[in-house]
C-alpha cells in the first residue's frame, strides 16, 4: 500500500545480526531478585517497598543487597546478607520470566536466519542455567558471552567484540539490544548500533549515547537496522495473549479526563502488582465488562502517573460508550487481547 510505504520508517543503519543482553533485557531477572528481598526484609521485620525495585535495576546481586542494607538500615552487614540471600536466590532462577516480547523477537529472528549471540556480565554457567528453563532458547544463539570468558565486563566493549568475533561479523554490522546503562556505553564503545529498552520507568531520558531508546521489545522495529520486519501486527496493533484484570471502579487522579471526552474507569493496582509487572506500560485494548449494565469495547492505558513518584502502575479503561451517569464502585472485568502502542 502507497500510504505504508510513505509512512515507512527511514533505515538507521543495516546490520546483519543481534548481540542481546540476557538479565533485565530478556529476562526479568530483578523480579525475582525483588521478590527473593521482599522475603528477607520480611524476615527482618521491614516492609519492601515497590519503588525500591527501581534501585536494584541492573545491580549485581551484592550491590542489590549493599542497596537494600543500607536503605533499609538492616543490623548485618552486606557481605553477610548476601551470604544469605545467595542459594535463595539461585533456587530461584527457575522462576525468572521471560521480559514482554523476548520469546517473540527471539523466534522472529531466528525464523528469519538472523545469527544471534547472547552477551551478559553474568558468568557463562549461570546465563546457561538461566536460559535452560525456557524451551528452544539455546539453540536460538550461535554464540554466548559471559562475564567470566572476558577480562572486563560491560561498560568495556570487550564482551561484545569477543561475541561479534565468534558470530564471524565485523562490529559495524551488529545491533546490540540492552537494556542497562553500562551494557548501552560497552556496545557504543565496541562500535555497534545500540538500541536501549530500559529497565526503569522514566529513565529513557538518560540513555542519549543509544541509537534508539524503546519503551519495551514490543516496540522494536526490526526493519529499521535492516533486519525482516514482524509481521504479527495487523492494521497497527498487535495480537497478544489474552489476560484478565478486574476489581471495583476507584476514584483516578482527576486528571479532568471527562472534561476531554476520555473519562477512563480506573481500577486499583493494589494487589495486581505482579501482573502489572508482567506488562510494559503503553496502550492495550480489548473489552470491559460491567456487570449490571454489558460488554464494551475498551482501550486502557497502564502508565506511571506523570505527576507523582508512585509506586504501582495505573490501570485506565476508556469505554467505548456513551454513560450518562458514572460507575463509581461498581464491579468492572476487563480482558485485555492486544496492545497499540507505547504511553
Ligand atoms: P477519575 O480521575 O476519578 O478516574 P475521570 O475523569 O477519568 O475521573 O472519570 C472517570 C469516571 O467516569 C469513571 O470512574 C466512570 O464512573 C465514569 N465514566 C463515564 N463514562 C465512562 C466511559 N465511557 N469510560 C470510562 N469511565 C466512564
Ligand atoms: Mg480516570
Amino acid at each position: 500500500m502507497i500510504a505504508e510505504t510513505s509512512m515507512a520508517k527511514p533505515l538507521k543503519k543495516l546490520v546483519s545480526c543481534v548481540i542481546l543482553d540476557l538479565d533485565g533485557t530478556l529476562l526479568n531477572t530483578d523480579g525475582v531478585v525483588s521478590e527473593v528481598l521482599k522475603g528477607f526484609l520480611t524476615k527482618y521485620g521491614k516492609q519492601w517497598d515497590g519503588r525500591e525495585a527501581q534501585r536494584i535495576v541492573g545491580k549485581t546481586p551484592l550491590e542489590a543487597a549493599a542497596a537494600v542494607v543500607e536503605e533499609y538500615g538492616l543490623p548485618c552487614g552486606k557481605e553477610e546478607f548476601l551470604a544469605e540471600l545467595h542459594p535463595v536466590f539461585y533456587a530461584q532462577l527457575c522462576n525468572i520470566k521471560p521480559l514482554p516480547g523476548a520469546s517473540r523477537l527471539l523466534k522472529h529472528l531466528s525464523g528469519h536466519g538472523v545469527p544471534m549471540a547472547l552477551a551478559s556480565n553474568s558468568p557463562r554457567g549461570s546465563i546457561e542455567s538461566k536460559i535452560s528453563y525456557h524451551q528452544g532458547w539455546k539453540d536460538y544463539f550461535s554464540a554466548i558471552v559471559g562475564g567470566d570468558e572476558v577480562t572486563a565486563g560491560k561498560p568495556s566493549p570487550e564482551i561484545f567484540l569477543e561475541a561479534a568475533k565468534r558470530l564471524n561479523r565485523e562490529p559495524s554490522s551488529c545491533l546490540v539490544i540492552e537494556d542497562s546503562m553500562p551494557g548501552v556505553t560497552a556496545g557504543k564503545a565496541a562500535g555497534m548500533e545500540v538500541v536501549a529498552v530500559p529497565s526503569v520507568p522514566k529513565q529513557a531520558h538518560l540513555y542519549t549515547s543509544a541509537d534508539e531508546v524503546i519503551n519495551s521489545l514490543l516496540d522494536l522495529q526490526p526493519e529499521k537496522w535492516g533486519l525482516p520486519p514482524f509481521q504479527d501486527w495487523i492494521e497497527g496493533t498487535l495480537p497478544t495473549e489474552p489476560w484478565y484484570i478486574s476489581g471495583p471502579v476507584i476514584k483516578g487522579f482527576g486528571r479532568g479526563s471527562k472534561v476531554l471526552g476520555i473519562p477512563t474507569a480506573n481500577l486499583s493496582p493494589k494487589g495486581h502488582s505482579s501482573l502489572l509487572s508482567e506488562h510494559p506500560s503503553g496502550v492495550y485494548f480489548g473489552w470491559a465488562g460491567l456487570s449490571t449494565r454489558g460488554v464494551y469495547k475498551m482501550v486502557m492505558s497502564i502508565g506511571w502517573n506523570p505527576y507523582f513518584n508512585n509506586a504501582e502502575k495505573t490501570i485506565e479503561p476508556w469505554l467505548l460508550h456513551e454513560f450518562t451517569e458514572d460507575f463509581y464502585g461498581e464491579e468492572l472485568r476487563l480482558v485485555i487481547v492486544g496492545y497499540l502502542r507505547p504511553e
